[in-house]
């Protein structure tokens, strides 16, 4: 009786895994391996902390190879790009791959379309989330490139502290120190001298999609549209009045959803802000809206099916 209450239990146990396993094996399992890639002022100086909140170990889990890339936290596309070309060449050694499927987010964004823009060969697909590809009125105040229009001088100056103290928080330590060359990258004018350098998969129009393929590379982009979206992150404030600079139009706080548009737009309005986009502040997110780890599964997903 004991031996078959045992072999039950044993049945059971094996039972219960089945239909996870079943159904999660390999899902995420790309063809070539995922490279996330961060954007202005990374999270390199926070330790052991992840910029991208818990997404990696998600992406791996059902079969991913993931990559973290390390490029300059402020500086222009054009040096982070030539940096994580270097990268990937050392990942595609490690790992024998042929190609990559990049993923940038914010700066990370144009950053990857530097690296797809100029050797092309390398690429498999390139994912822009929450991209500053067309710019953000942000840096257009920040650079005083723009005339800030209605605004009271408070309230330039509150959106000034908020971004340096985001910029503080991100970076995790006491220095707010801009870097004019990452901000004149993502000025309006800077985007809009890097793109005609580098037009691949950039929208023709104002808000309408880009070409879904570009030179044999896939392009893809999502972003949030809500700047305020958890109570208890501390980071919703800050970005909420940041989002003023943009005067009404749909953005995640940082950068505007017609701007992060590129190659295919899989959706530009979700409820989340630009720092939700990477499961931040430490997984704070909006919880009436699909997690962001899942789109990024997603996403390894639809690569997968398409055999990227
Ligand atoms: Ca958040």
């Amino acid at each position: 009786m004991k031996r078959f209450a045992n072999m039950l239990a044993a049945l059971l146990f094996a039972l219960s895994f089945l239909p996870l396993s079943a159904s999660a094996a390999g899902y995420t399992q790309t063809r070539y391996p995922i490279v996330l890639v961060h954007g202005f002022l990374g999270w390199d100086s926070i330790g052991p902390y992840d910029y991208w909140f818990g997404i990696a170990d998600a992406l791996r889990r059902d079969g991913a190879q993931v990559y973290v890339a390390q490029v300059s936290a402020a500086n222009s596309t054009e040096v982070r790009g030539e940096q994580l070309l270097t990268y990937v060449k050392q990942v595609l050694a490690a790992t024998g791959a042929q190609k990559v499927n990049l993923i940038g987010h914010s700066h990370g964004g144009p950053t990857v379309r530097y690296v797809a823009s100029v050797a092309p060969g390398l690429v498999a697909s390139v994912t822009s989330v929450g991209g500053v590809n067309k710019g953000t009125p942000v840096a257009d105040i920040l650079r005083g490139v723009a005339a800030p229009g209605s605004f009271s001088e408070s309230v330039l100056g509150s959106i000034v502290n908020g971004v340096a103290g985001t910029i503080a928080f991100l970076s995790g330590d006491s220095s707010t120190q801009v870097s004019t060359a990452a901000l004149d990258s993502m000025t309006t004018a800077g985007a809009a001298r890097f793109n005609a350098a580098h037009p691949e998969g950039v929208p023709a129009t104002a808000c309408g999609e880009g070409a879904y393929q570009a030179r044999g590379v896939y392009y893809f982009s999502w972003s949030g549209a809500q700047p305020f979206t958890n109570l208890i992150d501390p980071l919703d404030a800050p970005l909420s009045l940041v989002s003023l600079a943009f005067l009404g139009q749909k953005n995640d706080g940082l950068v505007g959803s017609c701007s992060s548009h590129l190659g295919r737009v899989i959706r530009d309005d979700y409820r989340m802000n630009h720092l939700d986009e990477v499961n931040q502040v430490a997984g704070l997110v909006n919880l009436f809206e699909t997690n962001p780890v899942t789109l990024y599964r997603q996403h390894a997903n639809r690569l997968r099916e398409m055999g990227l």
